[in-house]
């Protein structure tokens, strides 16, 4: 699933191709997507001019000097950059047809993803109760520590409620944690605030860490049939169940919390 780091890549990655351009005409060829792509997207985006390309949480919002589009990647979603002419395969659901003679094309085997039109995104339902992002400045511990008092859900449950801060998926909240020393099962509650001082600056080590190994696959977003996944980082729990602990040698253990799998070490993280 493209968690945020990947978005932020996509962003990066489309935006030097969208800004200034006029979207000549959009093409959808499946509306059903995780829900049906209305046509107030089609009106609002052609013909206008794409000021900015920014993300929020997981959302891809393409501000034009009409409204904004914006797009969730779902599960298995991905953006491209191609020729107008190139082929569309079929999971490539829509394009956006640029003055350029480029396209951004939208490509999404499983159809979670969404594509939405709004005059007032940040409004929108789909964004209006989201938590703060967690590289921006209205994050930090003191939020978390305050945000989380009398609080008895596992902190890494908290943590992973995009109310409370957005996209800290599965892996990066394990990955966190390791780096916090805390452990995932401790009720959110019951941290000081010092440790959550921790665990603010981990979350954002591991999504700008993220980010950066992202960087190198910024090319693939023009041309190339590639598909959305994980970037290659090193990972220090996730996956690792049984492997030694890298800051202490004891064997790294899974267990499951909210359905997810969350791998930590008992002797390091308490
Ligand atoms: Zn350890």
């Amino acid at each position: 699933m493209p968690e945020l780091p990947e978005v932020e890549t996509s962003r990066r990655g489309i935006e030097p191709h969208l800004i200034g351009r006029t979207v000549e005409s959009v093409v959808v060829r499946n509306r059903a997507l995780r829900w049906p792509v209305s046509e107030d997207v089609d009106s609002g985006l052609a013909h206008s001019e794409v000021l900015s390309v920014d993300r929020r949480a997981k959302y891809l919002l393409i501000n034009t000097n009409n409204g904004t589009a914006i797009l969730h990647l779902g599960m298995s979603g991905s953006v491209r950059i191609v020729d107008k002419d190139a082929p569309a395969g079929i999971h490539d659901h829509f394009d956006l047809e640029l003055d350029s003679g480029a396209s951004l094309r939208y490509r999404d085997p499983r159809r979670f993803g969404s594509l939405h039109w709004s005059g007032d995104p940040y409004a929108h339902r789909l964004l209006r109760d989201l938590g703060p992002e967690p590289l921006g400045d209205d994050f930090d511990g003191r939020y978390l520590w305050q945000c989380s008092r009398k609080r008895k859900l596992a902190v890494k449950q908290f943590i992973m409620n995009a109310n409370i801060v957005v996209g800290v998926g599965n892996i990066y909240a394990s990955e966190a944690l390791f780096g916090a020393r805390i452990n995932p099962k401790r009720a959110a509650g019951r941290i000081a605030l010092p440790r959550y001082e921790r665990l603010a600056d981990s979350i954002r080590d591991v999504l700008s860490r993220a980010i950066e190994a992202g960087g190198t696959t910024l090319q693939d977003f023009v041309g190339g049939e590639g598909e959305a996944g994980y970037f290659k980082q090193q990972l220090d729990v996730y996956d690792r169940e049984g492997l030694p602990c890298r800051r202490c040698n004891a064997p790294v253990r899974s267990i499951v919390q909210g359905q997810r799998a969350t791998y930590y070490c008992v002797n390091c993280q308490t």
